[in-house]
């Protein structure tokens, strides 16, 4: 089963070998640019825009389709963590996106919630229907 079809059905509502599960684990490397205990963040290996971090909680929830009201405060501390790496990279005062996206029409890839963080640049606003 492919990342697509797991999360449109969540068959695999519990699975823990996504990619992003194993950079938490630590078999994979990534540029870390925050950790607490509910969050981790790290640079985007395929940056869209200058700055492009993505912030994701270590507990494996597939998307938000599957948040349960447990995991209020570990999306809380994502969006806190988002207000600190802004600051600590310098994308604060300007300005930056968070984008989490959700399942096929969203475009989510990876099985596993993740907020990018995007900003760096003034940013175009070209999201729409796939022609
Ligand atoms: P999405 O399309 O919203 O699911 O975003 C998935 C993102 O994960 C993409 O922007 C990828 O570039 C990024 N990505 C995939 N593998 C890695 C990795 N090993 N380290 C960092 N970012 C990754």
């Amino acid at each position: 089963m492919n990342h697509e079809s797991s999360v449109i059905h969540g068959k695999y509502k519990n699975m823990e070998e996504d990619i992003f599960c194993r950079i938490i684990k630590g078999e994979i490397p990534a540029k870390k640019v925050y950790e607490d205990d509910l969050v981790l963040a790290f640079h985007d290996i395929h940056p869209i825009t200058p700055v492009h971090v993505l912030i994701i909680p270590k507990k494996h929830i597939a998307s938000i389709n599957e948040l349960e009201a447990e995991d209020a405060a570990t999306m809380g501390a994502m969006m806190l963590a988002a207000k600190k790496i802004a600051r600590d990279l310098g994308v604060a005062e300007k300005g930056y996106k968070l984008l989490i996206r959700t399942g096929r029409d969203g475009g989510q890839d990876v099985p596993h919630i993740h907020m990018h963080l995007l900003g760096g640049a003034r940013l175009r606003e070209d999201i729409g229907p796939v022609r």
